[in-house]
């Protein structure tokens, strides 16, 4: 039983149409290219989804947690790379939702509404699981920060009109020292450098962002000086779950494609053997628990609870069973599998066990998480012999 909305079922409708007229056909020939997809951005405009997580009040859909999911997993059933761009940039806003100011919602969403993507800046070569241990600065001069450093592998970076950017306003505090900002496209001594070549998602642009003396007005300072790490991790626990949605969108898009296979290989009434069947019947077993998961993270995020351990729970499930069912599935239909779609999907499958955090941080999450509620209880225990 699905426990989506009548209006949550239309959105998805509208996104499933979507994908199967810009997405899918085209998925193939960009990602063999590894090129960028600027027609999509104009194929999304007049839907405004990249506006989807934007409130109304400055001109955007603000779609609920669960149905962005909706949507993202659509997006990722037709191809994770063009999927990546949009849930990339909606991290990006999600920062902005955290800590921006009337001003700077309006300056990072005004974009989006127009149909144009952001980026979310903090890995850096010297930073990414350990991402309190970066090395960008951003000095304060009168009026303005200046920016000195760079970062890496940060999507969408080539064609982004605005960036959330972390950099050390403290480099004496550590992370404590980290703070956030919007840079916008074209500031000056503000580059793009390598572009990556990639396993997968390869129709994704993912950059080298560099910075030198990029000047921006103090008033792009998200939250206070010293707040970034706090504005980052609060950010990811929103984000995350995106990748658990394409994730999903992966692994069912993997079982379709088996089962379509499979019906050509065995017309009329004849059946796969029981190994087989078995297989899939697993496959769907996973695929469904997965959804269920991301469901209820999403659910927790709508009613204003707390999802952080969700959050990293549904992004860690998912991507671990995208990679195992578009495995096993290249695996089932051999040759077929190694030279189709399914190749493209186990390749895409990789990245969602490392992006966003990699899944071996997020069980480092989830086991604090776990262990979290057992030090009261010990500590009663202690109280009371
Ligand atoms: C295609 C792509 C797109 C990306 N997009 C963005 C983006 O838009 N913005 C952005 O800021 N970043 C982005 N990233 C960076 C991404 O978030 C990082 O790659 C990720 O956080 C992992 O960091 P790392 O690659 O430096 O790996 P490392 O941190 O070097 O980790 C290497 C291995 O060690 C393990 N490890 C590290 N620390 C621990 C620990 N304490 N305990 C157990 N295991 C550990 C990791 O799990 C991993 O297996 C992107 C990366 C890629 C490849």
């Amino acid at each position: 039983m699905s426990i989506l909305t009548a209006e949550q079922k239309q959105i998805q409708a509208q996104a499933t149409a979507f994908v199967a007229k810009e997405i899918i056909p085209f998925a193939e020939k960009f990602d063999k290219a590894g090129e960028f997809h600027p027609y999509l951005l104009d194929a999304a405009r007049e839907s405004r989804i990249f506006a989807m997580a934007v409130p109304m009040a400055f001109g955007g859909l603000e779609y609920s947690a669960l149905t962005q999911a909706v949507v993202l997993e659509a997006w990722g059933y037709g191809c994770a790379g063009m999927a990546t761009t949009l849930a990339a940039s909606v991290l990006s806003m999600d920062s902005v939702l955290v800590a921006g100011t009337e001003a700077q919602k309006k300056q990072f969403f005004d974009p989006m509404v127009r149909g144009e993507i952001g980026s979310f800046g903090l890995t850096e070569p010297s930073a990414g699981s350990d991402a309190g241990n970066g090395k960008s600065t951003a000095v304060r001069v009168g009026d303005e920060y200046v920016i000195n450093g760079s970062k890496c592998w940060i999507t969408n970076g080539g064609y982004s009109s605005v960036f959330v950017i972390y950099a050390l306003t403290d480099p004496a505090a550590g992370m404590k020292g980290i703070s956030a900002f919007i840079v916008e496209k074209g500031t000056p001594g503000f580059t793009i450098g390598t572009v990556d070549h990639k396993l997968g998602i390869r129709s994704s642009n993912t950059v080298e962002l560099l910075f030198k003396d990029v000047h921006i007005p103090a008033a792009n300072l998200l939250g206070k000086e010293g707040e970034g790490m706090k504005i980052a991790m609060k950010t990811l626990d929103m984000a995350r779950p995106a990748i658990a949605s394409l994730s999903l969108g992966l692994a069912q898009r993997a079982l379709d494609e088996c089962v379509k296979h499979m019906q050509k290989l065995y017309p009329e009434k004849a059946q796969p053997g029981q190994t087989l069947q078995f297989k899939l019947a697993d496959m769907r077993i996973e695929i469904e628990a997965a959804r269920q998961l991301l469901y209820h993270a999403m659910n927790l995020r709508d009613a204003g609870l707390p999802y952080s351990a969700e959050s990293a729970m549904t992004k860690t499930f998912s991507s671990d069973v995208a990679m195992k069912i578009t495995t096993q599935a290249v695996q089932l239909m051999g040759a077929y599998g190694y030279t189709s779609v399914l190749a493209k999907l186990m390749r895409d499958a990789k990245i969602m066990q490392i992006y966003e955090g990699t899944n071996q941080i997020q069980r480092l999450v989830i086991s604090r998480a776990v262990l979290a509620p057992a030090r009261p209880a010990v500590a009663v225990q202690k109280g009371g012999n």
